[in-house]
């Protein structure tokens, strides 16, 4: 697989990044062990960095595939706001999974400057941890525009996790031409970048091709996170992204089961989902959450949040 630079300042990796999500508990696809399996193989197949966040709960799974390949990178992102959650948060990534080095650790889902100014006391604690040469790189994920322009001009940040696809679906701000143009700012800036929801949550799933080839014919992104849970899936993306041909048989298993979020009878309209989605797709009725269908990405973070266990993607 074709090997890039993240950015003026690396690190160099393999063009797909192993998106964990979809492995891990927080969306349900897979055993822990199985997920284990489908990394496992991703890393044979030439991938060599995985994605992760602290709210997938999946450091514990990853953990032994990290042990028996060192070369593998890891990125997590957390949610910290003061200095010693992010120390906290930090020091929980590299303990569980057994990393003396994290290699990319990302503020989670910043939206705006307004944001990252809320989040000034955990910068300056990354800005710390690097320089003490407990994290490599550093940077942002976000799904808005606002979010790519400001982590641009946020000092000492490396990398950004933008969400990009051809129909800008879930970018939460405004359209794709105005993502682009962020995505162009931050790069002319020398800022590494890759792309999040390149098949928006699902819903572009049937038109993988279409999905990649607009990612890769973007200016300044590097390299995509893909999710993938399935080893079917794992050699689909990497068919696809290496202009192999791909058989019948292969596109046929994967392409695609529907998935939609799955909202039960017994929701108790407590507002939580609704408070947590960063895509403002859940909205309370009657008592009862309920969602804005073309709003959702599927990204499973609202079931985290329901203390009566009526979120799934099914
Ligand atoms: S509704 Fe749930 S799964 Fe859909 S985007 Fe919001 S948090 Fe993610
Ligand atoms: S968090 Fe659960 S119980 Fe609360 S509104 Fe959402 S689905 Fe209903």
């Amino acid at each position: 697989m074709q090997r890039v630079r993240l950015g003026l300042k690396g690190p160099d990796v393999s063009e797909i990044c192993f998106g964990s999500l979809a492995i891990s508990p927080l969306q349900g696809r897979v055993s822990e062990k199985q997920g284990q399996e489908i990394l496992r193989y991703a890393v044979t197949k030439g991938i060599d960095w995985v994605d992760t966040a602290e709210i997938y709960e999946n450091y514990n799974q990853l953990n032994p595939v990290l042990k028996d390949h060192p070369e593998l990178k890891v990125v997590t992102k957390s949610y910290s706001v003061t200095s010693e959650e992010l120390f906290n948060s930090l020091e929980k990534a590299r303990k569980q999974l057994d990393r003396e080095i994290i290699d990319i650790f990302l503020l989670h889902e910043q939206e705006s400057h307004l944001t990252l100014k809320g989040h000034a006391q955990a910068w300056n604690a990354l800005l710390e941890a690097k320089a003490k040469g407990l994290v490599k790189y550093i940077g942002i994920s976000t799904h808005a525009i606002q979010g790519v322009k400001a982590g641009a001009l946020q000092p000492g940040l490396d990398i950004i996790h933008p969400l990009i696809n051809y129909q800008g679906l879930g970018i939460i701000d405004g359209s794709l031409k105005g993502m682009l143009e962020a995505i162009g700012f931050a790069s002319e800036l020398g800022i590494g970048m890759y792309a999040m929801k390149v098949f928006g949550g699902g819903h572009l799933a049937r038109h993988p091709e279409r999905a990649l080839k607009f990612i890769r014919s973007i200016p300044g992104v590097q390299a995509m996170a893909l999710g993938m849970s399935s080893i079917q899936e794992v050699d689909f993306n990497l068919a696809l992204i290496s202009g192999k041909e791909v058989t019948e048989e292969l596109r046929n298993s994967i392409i695609h089961r529907e998935r939609k979020l799955y909202i039960a009878d017994w929701c108790q309209g407590c507002g939580n989902c609704v408070r947590t989605c960063p895509q403002k797709a859940l909205y309370l009725k009657d008592g009862h959450a309920c969602l804005h269908g073309e709003g959702c990405i599927l990204c499973g973070y609202c079931g985290r949040s329901c203390p009566h266990f009526c979120l799934k993607i099914v």
